[in-house]
């Protein structure tokens, strides 16, 4: 998008928003969270309104028809990066737009999207890359609805999936990269880091140099893309690693309060054009209010976000040590040495606080967990401002075959929980407690 000073000095006066303000104060370069307050509007365009307005409109009048024709070029393509005014809410808004602007900053991200759903995000970005005969390769397991998506719904178009486990090494991915180029096309690279529930990390960096090792250095690579919602923006940004587009679930540690469903693409312009066109074809933008909701999480994400961080930490090292407790899958525990502590090394500013409770027993001691935990809520989902706990091998991973639920660690005695912002010795009593009774 161009910013306003090129605008104005091209005579063409920016209506919709300030586009992009500094991220500098003299020399000082600004924090994202501290932009989050303010970065990408202007009060004085909408009557002075410290905060945006919600923009409950289908579409936008043009000053001229040379500003329609200017404005659609973007639309459709011709010029990448997105309109350079507003035209109609299924292509953009601005809550989407200073959306879009905020979430780049956190990963130094050239562009962004946002979505309706974080399964939106992924499925327009698949839509946006697969004809028929290619192949995806990705990391496993995934998120259950991406593998439905990629195995059934991509699979009745003619695409198939090749998949390797989160943490294997560059030889054992550029293996599997061999195999799926003598399959077809590679279309994309797909990965989820850490893999849920198990918290296995991908090793982004040797992705990258699988993908140059089999693939070569041309322009027509096939995108490297990570959903990124367990740990980012705060605690992984995978486009340093070598990711070409990261994807969001904002539902989760984002939107952060429980209480919305949305999605979001981040990358350079080249590689957000094809979405772009995608989602501008279909509608999957997310609506206004959500955007709105999303701003205000964005102010306190770093808040949020290491409150939750630290409570974990603490509640595991209380888990750890809790003689019904088998082991804690928790990255803040990996190893020394092992593999999955190096990668975590390169990869992560922070363990997160998501994480996996092994109970000794099977599925009644991991019940009765879950049935006597009080504040702890009993619930899917994760990142929110509340602690939550759930059963993956019964509830979010039923679906999974036996085999792959044994090959991925989805065992019947583990409970994946989601720490909050809550006291931690409150936390920490509640787990007393209802270990207590299992
Ligand atoms: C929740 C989640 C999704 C799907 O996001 P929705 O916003 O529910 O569509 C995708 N990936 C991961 C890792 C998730 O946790």
């Amino acid at each position: 998008m161009t910013d306003q000073n090129e605008a104005e000095l091209s005579g063409v006066p920016r209506k919709r928003k300030v586009a992009h303000q500094s991220t500098t104060l003299g020399n000082h370069k600004l924090h994202p969270s501290t932009m989050m307050m303010g970065y990408g509007f202007d009060p004085a365009l909408s009557e002075g309104s410290l905060k945006p307005p919600i923009f409950l409109t289908s579409t936008y009048v043009f000053e001229s028809a040379a500003d329609g024709k200017r404005f659609f070029e973007g639309i459709t393509g011709v010029r990448p990066g997105g309109a350079e005014g507003l035209v109609y809410s299924r292509f953009n808004g601005p809550n989407q737009e200073i959306l879009e602007d905020r979430l780049a900053l956190w990963e130094d991200a050239e562009d962004a999207l946002v979505f309706s759903s974080g399964m939106s995000a992924i499925a327009t970005t698949f839509l946006a890359l697969v004809r028929p005969g290619d192949v995806i390769v990705h990391s496993a397991p995934l998120y259950a609805a991406t593998e439905t998506l990629i195995a059934r719904i991509l699979g009745r178009l003619g695409v198939t999936f090749l998949d390797f486990p989160a943490g294997a090494t560059q030889a054992e991915i550029e293996e599997v990269m061999r195999r799926a180029a003598a399959n077809g096309r590679i279309a994309a690279i797909y990965l989820e880091s850490p893999a849920n529930p198990t918290n296995a990390l991908v090793d982004v960096e040797a992705v990258r140099d699988a993908r140059a090792a089999v693939l070569g250095g041309g322009d027509e690579l096939p995108p490297i893309i990570i959903d990124n919602t367990f740990l980012g923006p705060i605690w992984a940004q995978p486009l340093r690693q070598g990711a070409d587009l990261v994807i969001y679930s904002l539902t989760k540690y984002v939107g952060g309060h429980s209480d919305l469903v949305a999605g979001s693409v981040l990358g350079s312009k080249a590689a957000i054009l094809p979405v772009r066109m995608t989602r501008n074809t279909i509608g999957t933008i997310t609506d206004p209010h959500t955007a709105w909701m999303l701003l205000r999480s964005l102010e306190t994400l770093e808040l949020r976000m290491d409150r939750a961080g630290t409570n974990a930490k603490l509640v595991c090292e209380y888990l750890r040590d809790h003689p019904k407790v088998e082991r804690v899958g928790y990255l803040g525990f990996l190893e020394p040495g092992s593999r999955q502590h190096d990668i975590y090394t390169r990869h992560c500013h922070g363990a997160g606080s998501t994480f996996s409770v092994i109970v000794r027993g099977g599925e009644a001691e991991a019940f009765r967990l879950l049935d006597h935990l009080k504040l702890v809520k009993l619930a899917v989902s994760l990142g929110g401002t509340e602690s939550l706990a759930s059963h993956p091998a019964a509830m979010t991973h039923l679906s999974v075959a036996p085999a792959r639920k044994a090959e991925f660690g989805i065992t019947d005695n583990l409970v994946r929980v989601s720490i909050g912002v809550e006291r931690p010795d409150d936390l920490i009593a509640d787990f007393d407690q209802a270990l207590a009774a299992v």
